[in-house]
């Protein structure tokens, strides 16, 4: 059975962890990769500059050293010297070989030039003159003696006896005179060389025979062997006695690593130093360029802060542009369901409209069915009345028949006629419904047109016992008018009016006709009723508006009023007067008098 993989929220948070974990690895790489090639091509750097600072100090001193190789020869073909040492009493003698000495090391530039004998005691000396001077003095203990008388030359570092100043002692030994033998010393200082290094980055020291700085760019370095001594290297340096009264205070001197032959990472008193070793070729010792590993560090530590950075960017911007796709999917989505939606939505309003347009027809039918009704009420009312009055005037002709009452018979059928002409014309009305039936406009005296209509209304008006006033200004007073068309607006306002006022406490029915100056004439009717019903007055003209119970109004009798008073070139206005009740005013075309 196929089933969708089921998403839950630990296996969410498992792969959220899982993501996170793996961004967190490659950050951690970049910052471990960055460290690594800053490191190496920051120690490649360091380990070049080293080698050739070495190679620049390491000829300088390999050439200070043997500057002075051609001394012996110089001073055994000089007759003084060998005279001085065949007699070494002679003060003659002692004086010229002081005073030559003292020329030669200042040609030189040597710091002291002296002869001793074989027995190691100093016969002349280029500093004679100088207080503390070597002339006189005994030797014979120091090293390069004995390598000297040994071997023909002897080479000493150490610290002057007497001027207590470090110095290089190089001896050679005086052979042509085999009878007596001697030796010549030049003492080098070094220290010149050691303030040249200083101006050099990183730091130099020169470490002797014995593992011990004789020479150092820095002073606390100084005369501090790498290594505690052993015995016999303890007393040997009690005997020669090399390094003066240094304490000769042994380093904390570590090799951590060694990176290549003679490159090694070393920790001494703690700081981390790369340390580029390199062997003298005229002196058994050992130039070691120091430099600070704590700058590559940093630059290290730099380096994989950066390209940590550099690949939290990256991830970001990865991130970045896959929340963007997943956007840019999920907007699609959201069309496609918006879109869906849409048409959904639009299926259902097109499917509602038909039931709607269907439940409207069938509104329309029920309406057209209830306005008939309504119509065919409204018309059985307004056919009664005549059709009553018609009737109570053939019942009177039939007793005043028996009374041969001729004449009043007569007057009945001619009203009766007439109530059969008005019954036609009301037809007519009803047929302007249908189509625009073109009035009559002649001359129609007002008075006559209240009379006729007052006949129509009369029944009702005695019914409810009211009272009528007319009022005409002038007398005479016509407009221009369909006969018919005027008497069916009288009926029907002044019907309206004696019904309204049925139960009102004063029945009063006024008609009052005045004549305007532009040729105008305005008949008012009003009565003492309750007034147009507030909710009515708005919609008073319209078709079906009634406020009379179903069978008795056809709520069309106001709208057919406007609309022949329309149609007369008139107007049909309505309202509540301040005193209570209500007024039609009809305004229509004043006819000329004659
Ligand atoms: P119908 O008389 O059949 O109701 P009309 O169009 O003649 O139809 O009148 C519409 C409505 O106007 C009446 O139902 C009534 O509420 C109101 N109306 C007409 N004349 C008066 C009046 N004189 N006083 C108060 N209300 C009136």
């Amino acid at each position: 059975m196929d089933r969708p993989p089921v998403v839950t929220p630990r296996h969410r948070t498992f792969r959220a962890a899982l993501r996170w974990g793996a961004a967190l690895a490659l950050v951690a790489l970049s910052a471990f990769v960055g460290h690594q090639l800053s490191q190496q091509t920051g120690l490649a750097r360091m380990r070049e500059a080293a080698e050739h600072r070495l190679d620049m100090i390491a000829t300088g001193l390999d050439a200070e050293l043997t500057r002075f190789d051609y001394l012996p020869a110089l001073l055994e073909m000089t007759p003084v010297v060998p005279a001085l040492l065949r007699s070494p009493g002679d003060p003659a003698l002692s004086d010229a070989a002081n005073r030559y000495l003292a020329g030669v090391n200042a040609t030189t530039r040597a710091e002291m030039l002296y002869v001793l004998d074989a027995g190691g005691t100093s016969l002349a000396a280029s500093d004679w003159d100088q207080p503390g001077t070597t002339v006189g003095q005994h030797f014979a203990f120091r090293p390069y003696m004995i390598d000297a008388l040994a071997h023909g030359r002897g080479r000493f570092y150490g610290v002057g006896i007497t001027s207590r100043r470090p110095g290089y002692y190089l001896s050679y030994a005086l052979r042509r005179e085999q009878a007596a033998p001697g030796v010549v010393t030049v003492k080098i200082n070094l220290e010149d060389n050691e303030s040249a290094w200083r101006k050099l980055p990183g730091d130099l020291v020169v470490v002797d025979q014995r593992g011990v700085i004789i020479l150092s760019t820095r002073d606390d370095l100084k005369f501090r062997p790498l290594l505690p001594m052993d015995a016999l290297q303890r007393a040997e340096v009690l005997r020669a006695r090399p390094y003066g009264t240094a304490p000769l205070e042994p380093l904390q001197w570590q090799r951590v690593e060694a990176l290549a032959p003679g490159v090694d990472l070393l920790r001494i008193d703690g700081a981390d130093k790369l340390g580029t070793t390199r062997t003298l070729r005229h002196a058994p010792w050992q130039l070691i360029a120091l430099d600070d590993m704590g700058a590559l560090r940093v630059g290290a530590r730099n380096a994989a802060v950066t390209a940590a950075l550099g690949m939290v960017a990256l991830l970001l911007l990865g991130v970045t542009l896959w929340q963007r796709r997943l956007a840019e999917r999920q907007k699609l989505a959201n069309q496609a369901a918006l879109q869906a939606a849409h048409d959904s939505l639009e299926s259902m309003v097109v499917a509602r409209t038909a039931q709607l347009h269907a439940a409207q027809d069938e509104l329309v039918q029920a309406g057209k069915m209830a306005a008939l009704g309504q119509m065919s009420a409204g018309l059985a009312h307004e056919l009664n009345q005549p059709l009553t009055a018609m009737r109570t005037l053939s019942e009177s002709a039939a007793i005043l028949l028996d009374h041969r009452r001729d004449d009043d018979v007569r007057g009945n059928l001619k009203r009766i006629r007439d109530m059969v002409d008005r019954l036609a014309r009301l037809t007519a009305q009803l047929k302007t419904f249908s189509h625009k039936q073109q009035l009559q406009r002649v001359p129609v005296v007002l008075a006559g047109a209240i009379a006729e209509a007052q006949v129509i209304v009369a029944g009702a008006q005695q019914k409810y016992g009211v009272q009528v006033e007319i009022d005409l200004d002038p007398p005479q007073l016509a407009v221009m008018a369909d006969e018919a068309a005027l008497g069916s607006v009288l009926v029907n306002l002044m019907r309206n009016a004696i019904e309204a006022m049925e139960e009102a406490p004063q029945r009063l029915l006024r008609l009052e006709g005045r004549l305007h100056g532009d040729g105008r004439a305005l008949l008012t009717v009003s009565d003492t009723g309750p007034g147009i019903r507030d909710d009515v007055v708005p919609h008073l003209f319209e078709p079906f508006v009634t406020t009379k119970p179903a069978g008795s109004g056809l709520g069309l009798g106001l709208m057919l009023c406007a609309q022949l008073v329309r149609a007369m070139d008139g107007d049909l206005q309505a309202g509540n007067r301040a005193g209570g009740g209500a007024y039609f005013a009809v305004e229509l075309p004043a006819a000329g008098l004659e």
